[in-house]
C-alpha cells in the first residue's frame, strides 16, 4: 500500500515530507568512504510506488554511481518507467543540520531523469523534511535533449 495518492506531480505537503524522509533514511546506507558525502534519493513513480537509492563510491572513482540513478534503476527494474517526483538529500555525517547545503542532482543524473519524465518531474532538494527547495526538472535542465529528439 502506497503512502502516496498522487499520480501526477501535485504532491501535498505530507507526501513531500514522506518522500524526503525516505531519501534521508536511505542516505544512511550510502557507501561513501572516500568523500564521506552521503546522498539519498527517493523517486515517486506514476503508479504510486517509491524507489530509493544511495550513492555508492568505488576505489576506482569513476565506477561510483549517484543516489538518483540508483533509485531510478530500482524503479526501472521493478517495471516503473514514469517518474513523478524525486527527493534528494546529501551531506557529510559530521555536518550540523543547520549547516547542510542543498545537493542538487549532478548533470548526468539530470539527463538520466529526463529520460523518464516529460519535464514536469518535481525535484525536491532538502536539508530536512520541512526545509527544501522545489523545482521541476525542465528548469534544472533547460534546452534538454531527450527521447523526442529521436522521433521521426
Ligand atoms: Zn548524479
Amino acid at each position: 500500500m502506497s503512502d502516496f495518492k498522487s499520480r501526477n506531480n501535485t504532491l501535498d505537503e505530507t507526501e513531500v515530507q514522506t518522500l524526503i524522509r525516505t531519501a534521508m533514511s536511505v542516505r544512511d546506507k550510502a557507501y561513501a568512504p572516500y568523500s564521506e558525502f552521503k546522498v539519498g534519493a527517493a523517486i515517486l513513480c506514476s503508479d504510486g510506488r517509491v524507489f530509493s537509492g544511495c550513492n555508492v563510491e568505488n576505489a576506482a572513482y569513476g565506477a561510483g554511481i549517484c543516489a538518483e540513478r540508483g533509485a531510478g534503476m530500482q524503479a526501472l527494474a521493478s517495471g516503473s518507467q514514469e517518474f513523478t517526483a524525486i527527493a534528494v538529500v546529501g551531506w557529510k555525517d559530521d555536518t550540523d543540520e543547520g549547516d547542510r547545503g542543498l545537493s542538487y542532482p549532478c548533470g548526468i543524473c539530470r539527463q538520466f531523469l529526463n529520460e523518464f519524465t516529460d519535464g514536469s518531474l518535481r525535484v525536491y532538494v532538502a536539508r530536512s523534511p520541512s526545509d527544501y527547495d522545489e523545482n521541476d526538472l525542465a528548469s534544472l535542465l533547460p534546452h534538454s535533449f531527450g527521447p523526442k529528439n529521436l522521433e521521426d
